[in-house]
């Protein structure tokens, strides 16, 4: 039993860590606005313990950034709670905070956006696990991503209402009301020592973000919000102007060439580090699941000027676990495990997921997989490498569980949806079966199209009579094709998309192990081989 309970704790892992190919696949008075002061020196519900451990180096008294009544910590896109790739981890940031509150600063915790989907963990709890571990970590103020919208807006609320933090939301709107959803400020004031700061909070309006994800969520222009709201906090005497954004950088390079009073754009969406400045603006964004936390120490000079010191600061074992916060993240692993054996649907049929077959041929699994992905992104086609179906077994018919999904598809993969002409798909297509008759990983299992494959033809010249739905292919005719983020980025040789039209990219993107459990889930599903590819048959 002990075997098996350390092999499923390997397969969460895996489900949860990076995807395959390396892609890190977690109210108030005034108008609305809030006012509040925190004083620096004070640390009311900072309580270090004797568990601070000291990775950080303290700061000189001459040090700059010593003076600094204000240190911003900031993350961003955030979907596991523990470390990926033995980096990050929400107990060793809360680590960070309370080590920092120790020697007499004043950190305040900011997250800019996706956080509440998308992860294993989160197809199980709705993102409810995130919450409960960012408010042992200590957040201390969040505002919305692509991602907040995964569950609709009534689990969004609901997950609002369960934070202890405070949310910015100024672009997002309850079309009920006409105000921030679930309660949000749309902007925020606070006084750090003698330091006011002014606190907008921007997300974008991605092609991501589908009508029935929206439902009555009202998405307003993000600069035009910024056009409302920037005013307001300079009315309001703000010294210094924060942006918690989840925008791509190039529209918060935008809002900070149209805003140059904003001070710090502390940003979020893309999943790697950026440190730049756009005018006087420094634009910051730390990567993605608390791989690094980036520190802003903000303090205003005699003359006037905003000075922002910026470093980033990995999250390695160099920091203990910070206890609360692990009890909460350890309550929610143990939680996990037999939530993934209860079934989700089941199948009427073996699934053929044997490698060997897989990577050669069309077979059942993989046209369930292939028709997954195509109903999540509702495209023309669909297209999997075989590679990323595992598992290299017959399913038997009988329930499926979400484990067994996740060993379909292990990886964090996301579906990407791009506009291409025809004849990029039949690029696709011979690459797929370039290699036949060897099995091998880059064999195209598909959804939405069929076509047949002459194997004797020199690689790059087998495939005949491609059909989309029921016409003939067009190459001249543009088509949404769904694939795995892993295909997009050149993954098994598909170096045909990367100058593709993307029209959901790799962050917008939603789980292709979310997308599985979809097409499977409360029914009995026996998909066929029904003649997709056709190798090698006499016509
Ligand atoms: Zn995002």
């Amino acid at each position: 039993m002990r075997r098996i309970a350390f092999l499923v704790l390997a397969l969460v892992a895996v489900g949860a860590g990076p995807p395959e190919g390396g892609y890190s696949v977690g109210i108030g008075p005034r108008e609305g606005g809030r006012h509040e002061r925190i004083d620096g020196g004070h640390h009311g519900r900072i309580t270090p313990g004797p568990h601070v451990l000291h990775a950080q180096q303290h700061d000189d008294i001459g040090s700059p950034r010593a003076g600094a009544p204000l240190t911003i910590l900031q993350l961003n896109d955030v979907y596991s709670t523990l470390p990926v790739d033995g980096a990050g981890g929400l107990a060793r940031v809360a680590t960070l905070k309370r080590q920092l509150a120790a020697e007499g600063r004043t950190p305040f915790l900011m997250l800019a956006g996706d956080f509440l989907s998308s992860s294993v963990a989160s197809t199980v709890f709705q993102g409810e696990q995130m919450i409960a571990a960012l408010n042992a970590a200590g957040l201390d103020l969040a505002t919305l991503g692509n991602h907040e919208f995964d569950f609709g807006p009534d689990v969004l609320i609901q997950r609002m209402r369960e934070a202890r933090w405070e949310w910015v939301v100024s672009n997002v709107l309850d079309a009920r009301t006409g105000k921030p959803i679930g309660g949000a400020a749309p902007y925020v004031l606070k006084t750090f020592g003698t330091l006011k700061v002014g606190f907008i909070g921007l997300c974008l309006a991605s092609d991501g973000l589908t009508k029935d994800r929206l439902g009555r969520i009202r998405l307003i222009d993000p600069v035009e919000a910024a056009a409302t709201y920037v005013p307001i906090l300079k009315k309001e005497q703000a010294q210094v102007i924060v942006a918690l954004t989840h925008l791509s950088f190039a529209e918060d390079r935008a809002l900070a060439e149209r805003f140059p009073e904003i001070d710090l754009i502390v940003g979020g969406h893309e999943h790697f580090p950026i440190t730049a400045f756009e005018g006087r603006t420094l634009i910051s964004k730390s990567g993605s699941d608390a791989k690094v936390v980036a520190r802003i120490d903000v303090l205003r000079r005699e003359t006037g000027a905003i000075a922002r010191f910026h470093e980033l600061i990995p999250m390695t074992s160099s920091f203990a676990d910070e206890p609360e916060t692990a009890k909460v993240v350890a309550a929610y692993e143990a939680r996990l495990g037999p939530e993934l054996d209860k079934p989700v649907g089941s199948a009427g049929v073996p699934l053929v997921g044997v490698a060997s077959r897989l990577r050669a041929s069309e077979t059942n699994l993989g046209n369930l997989v292939a028709d997954a992905l195509r109903a999540e992104a509702r495209s023309d086609v669909a297209l999997v490498n075989a590679g990323g179906i595992r598992g290299d077994r017959v399913h038997p018919p009988g329930p499926l569980t979400r484990r067994a999904l996740i060993e379909i598809h292990p990886f964090g993969n996301v579906v990407c949806t791009l506009s291409v002409l025809g004849r990029v798909i039949v690029q696709a297509l011979e690459h797929g079966v370039s290699r036949l008759p060897a099995a091998a990983g880059q064999f195209p299992q598909v959804s939405g199209l069929s076509f047949q494959v002459d194997s004797a033809a020199p690689a790059g010249q087998r495939i005949r009579g491609v059909r989309v739905g029921d016409a003939a292919l067009d190459p001249a005719r543009t088509y949404t094709v769904a694939i795995p983020d892993f295909l997009l980025l050149g993954g098994d040789g598909y170096t045909m998309f990367a100058s593709e039209t993307v029209v959901v990219g790799p962050e917008d993107g939603p789980l292709m192990a979310l997308a599985l459990e979809k097409q499977v889930a409360g029914k009995e599903v026996a998909p066929r081989v029904e003649q997709r590819i056709v190798i090698d048959s006499p016509r």
